[in-house]
Formats: C-alpha cells, structure tokens, sequence
C-alpha cells in the first residue's frame, strides 16, 4: 500500500511528487517503483501575464497534471475598474490588488511563478525568453529562457498615444496601479503649488486647469472622480482658490460613452454641463507642449491651443512590443492585435493561446462564415430571403457567434437588423423579402465595429476561464474525441468555440450616480445604481482581503472624506 500512495504522489504531483518520493524513500527505493514503468512528463504551460485574462486562466485550471510557469512584470493581479477610484484616493491602491504567489499558493496545481518580462516570444522553438523586471530595485537584469509545450499570452496592451508629439512627454496615463497613484499625487501637487503666495491669479488658473483626454468610460469616469474629489474634498482645503479650477474633457468623436445608450451618453453630458466640467467634442488633439495642449476642431479644422497643469490621457489601447515582434515572426504584422480562431488558438500556432486585450477572434473568418450561412439558407438561389428566414439565419449565427449577439441586436451599435429597416426606410415586416446584397453590404458596413470584442475585463476573463476548461478537459477529449461539430471545414472539433457572455456594463458618473446598460437594452441611471456598482464591484473582487479592504475604505470615504497629502 505505502508503494501504491508513493505511486500516486509522484504520477499527480510531477516534479514535486518526485522529491517527495525519494525523501521519502531513501533505502528502499528499489521495492517501489517498477522500472517498466514510463516516467510521465508533465506538459508545460507557460502564461504570460497576472492581469485579468492570465489570473482567471490560473484561477480556473484544476488539472494537476500540467506544469505551470507564470511570467509576468506585475508580481499582483489588479483589479482595474477600481484604478480611477485610486487616483482620488477613494480606495487604496493596496485595495485592490492580489498578490499572485496568495492565488496560485492556494492551488492543486504545479504552479511557479517568476517575477520577469517576456521580451521575444519564439514560436518555432516553443521558447520564451525573459528578462527580470526591469523596475525592480535589484542591481541589473537577469535574462533566461523557458521552454513549453503549451503558451498562454495574456499580456494586455499599452495606452494608445496615436504617435501625437508630447503625449508620452508631458501626460500621465490611467493603464497601471502605479499610473493612478502618479495622477493623485499630481492632482494634490497642483494644488499646492497653485497656493503657494508668490503667484499671480493667472498663474493659478492655468496650474489648476485639469485636461482629461478621451472620453470614454475610463476618461469619464476619471473626471467624474476628479470633480468628486475637487468639490468634496479640496475646495474645503483650498477655499482661496476653489474658484479657480477647471475641468476640460476632450473627446474626439461627437459623443463621449458613445458606445454606450444614447440615453446614458444624454444623461452624462448634461450632467458633466451643468457641474461646469467643458466638455469639448469633435475635437482633436495635435500637439502637447510642456505648458500647453493644441487641439483641432473636426468640423471647422479651426486649431487652438490652452495652458493645463495636468492632462490624464485615456484614449484607449496598443499594442506592446512584444507582440509586435511576434506578430511579425508569424504574419500578422498587418493587424492591430494577434489574431486567434474561435478556441482562442493564435492562427497558424499550434500549442499557442492568446487571451484579453492582446488577441482578438479574427473576424474575418467570421465574416466568410456568416456570408456562407446565408448562402445555405437562401435555398432557391434568388438571392433574397423571407424576414423569418432571414431571423433563422441570424439566429444561426448567434448561436455559433454569441459575441455578435450585441451588434444584431443592440440598436446603439447600429446592427445588421437596423442597417436593413434604414435602408428600407421602413421597419421589416414579414412579407417583406430580405436582399441578400443589402445584408453583405449591411454587413460590410459593420465590419470594422465587428472586428474586436470590447477591450474588457470581463471579456478578458471569460477567455481566461475557458481556455482553462479547455485544458482541464484536454485528457478527457484525447480518449472520447467525439466534439462538437466544426464550423468551417469537414469534422469535429474538441471543444466548443468560445461564447463571450455580455453582462451589461457601468458607467460611474460620479455624485454618486451611476449608469449601467444591462443586456437586453435595460438601461438604469442614478443613485440606486451606484449602490449596485458598489455591490457588484464589492462581489467581483478576487479575494475577500481585497473585498474587505475595498468596503473599509468606501466607508472610510464617508466618514472621513478623502485623505489630500501628496505622499
Ligand atoms: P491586463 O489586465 O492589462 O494584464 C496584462 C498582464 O500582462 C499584466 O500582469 C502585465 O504586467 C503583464 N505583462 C505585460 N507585459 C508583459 C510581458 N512582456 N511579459 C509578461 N507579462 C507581461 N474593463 C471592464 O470590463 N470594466 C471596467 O470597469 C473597466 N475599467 C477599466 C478602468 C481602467 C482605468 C482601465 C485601464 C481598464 C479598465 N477595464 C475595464 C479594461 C480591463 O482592465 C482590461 O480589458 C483588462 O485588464 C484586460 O485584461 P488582460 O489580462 O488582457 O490585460
């Protein structure tokens, strides 16, 4: 019996099961093991990545039989909806982070983690090569390199600066735990400095002149916050110059939360108005000096400029280097983000998968597929279809692309079923015959809008838990093969493509008024949603430490207020 348990260590345990083993059995090793007996070699999976695609990849994989590297800069997870609570000091950046080695330590799973960049990613090979982390206050960089038999990218992106001359230079971005605690010493910073006696009014206007570029959820909610923590909390502080502050928010398209309800988007304008924050649309910004921000006008091409003490840039993601260069290496140099297939497997990569904000499902595959639905159901090659054909059809691809569901049926984001009534000028009615040319055309209209999932934690994590799925069911598919029915091409596949599931999404207004668009266009704006934010977000933290401290300091806020030293 002590030969069959010692078996069982080391067949579930793989390399640490095997030091157990022998520790365990110095003399008599001979009587245990029979040296028939192939030794089972783990497979090795590497992750790249602690974010939200990464963590719940780790969180989710049950299987003991992998042996798993983690590699990432960022030895925590953060949870980043809470980041522009950080930059006034409404919750603590200690808050809402996790340290990784607390999640893994917690796992049945052969799990080590190496605190290290990823710098080239060699597919041929199966090789990653590293580089300690470089903002480490260690003397010099290690370097060295890890083999896998299976790789998880889940390395997220950059801020996107559009190659603008002085955004890197003279803003501060809202991407990292490190970012917001920048902004809400900068904030504070100016706010000192604005007081200090020598200065003239002038002077202080522009040092308290608070610029938020871009403005969707990140941008809005950040100047929500920032409002929240001027009028709340500094302007008692600094009662002199209270007055003289100023809030511009600068978007370049005509609505900010435009992929929001226009309801939301009506709402949050006039709200941000009427608290005197100046919003300006359709304006773009050129160039940032280190005193003043030039901006153009779309509609009027009229170009100005104003001194700022502070400018927040959110306009939204890029790609990082390292997946530039591995984007080459394998083709897709041409995209904007890795391409994957709909089992999230980086196309033309065996063994390799690409989670969260660095890959996206290339669409257009997609879109080949959904025009050869559309064929198949038009039976009699007229070229149109009935409406209840037509619905089948879309049905039809619903059910194998869920993700689209969104775009057929939220009317904010222009779908198919829209693009079709307007072209008509009338709503579809049921004798009315769909033209298989309008919808190609229809759908050559939404094409771009189709090709991303949204950039988000939550589609970032229910990749995560997917690919995790996958891999715990990867030996049990080995010896019943029989999946699901392929899409494209003749077959079977293992696994079912992955379905991304939108559960609605907040926009924090601030004044302690939220909005929220929740799936089947239920839209809900005020104070009573705010409490549902607090609850969902207090439910969505990734321990009950993190959960705790995050309630602590929203009481902390009511009670005390927030805190304003420039530490
Ligand atoms: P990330 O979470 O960014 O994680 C990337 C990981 O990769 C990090 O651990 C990083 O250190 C690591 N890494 C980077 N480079 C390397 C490398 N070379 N080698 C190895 N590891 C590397 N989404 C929502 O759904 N709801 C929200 O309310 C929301 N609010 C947001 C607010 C802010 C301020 C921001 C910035 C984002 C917000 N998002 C929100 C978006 C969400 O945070 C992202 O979509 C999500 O983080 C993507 O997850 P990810 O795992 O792909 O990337």
């Amino acid at each position: 019996s002590t030969s069959k348990l010692l078996l069982v260590v080391a067949l579930s345990g793989g390399t640490s099961g095997l030091v157990a083993y022998s520790d365990a059995t110095p003399q008599n090793s001979s009587n245990i093991v029979d040296s028939a007996e192939p030794e089972i070699k783990k497979k090795k999976v590497v992750v790249l990545g602690t974010g939200w695609a990464g963590t719940s990849f780790l969180k989710n994989l049950k299987d003991p039989s992998y042996d798993v590297q983690v590699i990432s800069p960022r030895n925590y997870f953060a949870f980043t909806p809470l980041l522009p609570s950080v930059t006034s000091g409404t919750v603590e950046p200690r808050s809402i982070v996790e340290p990784i080695r607390n999640i893994i330590r917690k796992k049945k799973v052969d799990i080590q983690y190496s605190e290290a960049e990823c710098v080239k990613i060699d597919a041929a090979n199966k090789k990653v090569y590293c580089q300690s982390n470089a903002n480490a206050n260690l003397n010099g960089k290690e370097e060295f390199v890890v083999d896998f038999d299976y790789l998880v990218i889940g390395v997220g992106a950059r801020s996107n600066t559009f190659n603008i001359p002085g955004v890197v230079e003279n803003t501060l971005f809202l991407k990292e735990v490190e970012d917001a605690q920048k902004i809400r010493k900068s904030i504070i910073d100016c706010f000192e400095r604005a007081d200090l006696p020598s200065l003239s009014d002038e002077e202080r206007k522009k040092i308290l002149h608070f610029v938020v570029v871009g403005g969707g959820p990140t941008g809005v909610e950040f100047a929500a916050q920032l409002h929240d923590f001027l009028t709340e909390d500094l302007a008692k502080l600094y009662p002199d110059i209270k007055n003289l502050v100023r809030i511009t928010l600068l978007e370049a398209t005509d609505h900010i939360l435009n992929m929001f309800d226009k309801r939301i988007t009506a709402f949050a304008e006039e709200k941000f108005k009427r608290e005197g924050i100046d919003l300006k649309t359709g304006s773009m910004v050129i160039n940032i000096s280190d005193k003043e921000i030039s901006t153009k006008e779309i509609k009027t091409g009229e170009i100005s400029s104003m001194p700022y003490g502070m400018i927040v840039w959110s306009t939204g993601i890029g790609t990082r280097p390292v997946i530039m260069d591995f984007m080459k290496q394998i083709g897709q140099s041409n995209r904007r983000v890795l391409a994957t297939d709909e089992w999230l497997r980086v196309e033309r990569c065996d063994n390799i998968y690409a989670v969260g904000d660095c890959a996206t499902i290339n669409q257009r595959k997609v879109m080949e597929d959904i025009a050869a639905i559309f064929q198949k159901a038009d039976k009699d090659n007229s070229g149109t279809l009935t409406v209840k054909e037509f619905q089948e059809v879309l049905d039809d691809i619903c059910e194998r692309y869920p993700q689209l569901e969104l775009y057929f049926k939220n009317k904010q984001m222009h779908s198919l079923v829209d693009l079709l009534k307007d072209s008509k000028g009338d709503d579809v009615k049921e004798s009315v015959e769909v033209n298989i040319e309008e919808f190609k055309s229809a759908l050559s209209q939404v094409d771009s809008q189709m090709k991303n999932l949204p950039a988000t934690a939550q589609v970032a994590s229910q990749q995560g838990v997917y690919l995790a799925n996958c891999f715990n069911r990867m030996k049990e598919v080995e010896t019943n093969p029989e999946g699901p029915l392929r899409f494209r091409g003749e077959g079977r596949h293992r696994f079912r493509p992955f379905r991304y599931r939108h559960l609605g999404q907040f926009a924090p207004l601030g004044g302690e008024q939220t909005a929220a668009q929740l799936p089947g266009d239920w839209v809900s704006i005020g104070q009573s949603t705010q409490w549902l934010w607090y609850s969902v977000y207090a439910s969505k933290q990734v321990s009950w430490r993190t959960r705790a401290l995050v309630v602590s300091d929203w009481m902390r806020r009511f009670i005390f207020g927030r805190d304003s030293s420039s530490l």
